[in-house]
């Protein structure tokens, strides 16, 4: 899977860790792909600071048929909003440098 253009595309609902504006157009390195772990490093394209994040994927079984008839849905991206959002609550009250929080792990 592409897991830098469902991050790219999810990372304007984001702010970054330092400068608390939007990640919309930030830097993506994919640095481990561990399926369903995924190494990534951010770069904020407001500020410039780089952190890494890591993101685990998280896949839906096969979902029961729906009682409803209607338009099909469009697939749930795969990453689990939760997920993105501790690291993002990590980054936001880390005050240390972010290396700390890797080194911790
Ligand atoms: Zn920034």
């Amino acid at each position: 899977m592409d897991i830098l253009a469902v991050i790219r595309d999810r990372a304007g609902e984001y702010d970054c860790p330092v400068c608390q504006r939007t990640l919309d157009g930030c830097r993506l390195t994919l640095l481990k792909d561990e399926d369903p772990l995924y190494t990534v490093q951010v770069g904020c394209a407001r500020c410039g600071v780089t952190f890494v994040v890591v993101l685990k994927v998280r896949r839906d079984g096969p979902r029961p048929a729906r009682q409803r008839r209607g338009p099909l849905r469009a697939p749930r991206p795969p990453i689990g909003v939760d997920e993105v959002l501790d690291v993002h609550e990590l980054l936001r009250s880390h005050t240390g440098p972010l290396t700390e929080l890797l080194l911790r792990r």
